[in-house]
């Protein structure tokens, strides 16, 4: 696998930071967020670190996009929203601050919910 020995989401997956796993296959890994917009706020990343998504090859978005489905059905059955977002920024000035690619899964429970 390729690493960036200061990035965070590769000590995640070195297993040198905990996380609470919601998916994992041979190429991605699904945890939820350390600071939820909303409960059940998940990232799903690569197991290559790529900073964003002009680094990261199509294969590897192909075999991300394709567990994204199964992670984002397994979100809804576990905490029950009524809609969700996936997004991804790319980026300072578009909100990114970490800087190994990843998709965010944001339940949505409504008004109110403290997204959007
Ligand atoms: P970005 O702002 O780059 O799109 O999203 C980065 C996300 O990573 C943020 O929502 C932030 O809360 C989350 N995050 C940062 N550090 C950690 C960590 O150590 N563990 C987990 N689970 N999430 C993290
Ligand atoms: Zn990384």
């Amino acid at each position: 696998m390729k690493h960036d020995e200061n990035c965070i989401f590769c000590k995640i997956l070195k297993g040198e930071i905990p996380s609470y796993k919601v998916y994992e296959d041979e190429n991605v890994l699904a945890f939820l967020d350390i600071s939820q917009v909303t409960k059940g706020h998940t990232l799903v990343i690569p197991k290559n670190h790529y900073k964003d998504i002009f680094a990261l090859p199509s294969e590897e978005a192909a075999k991300l996009f394709s567990a994204v489905p199964a992670i984002a059905s397994a979100v809804k059955e576990a905490f029950d929203p009524i809609g969700l977002n996936v997004l991804n920024n790319n980026g300072e000035p578009a909100g990114q601050s970490v800087f190994h690619y990843h998709v965010h899964i944001i339940p949505r429970y409504g008004r109110g919910d403290g997204f959007g």
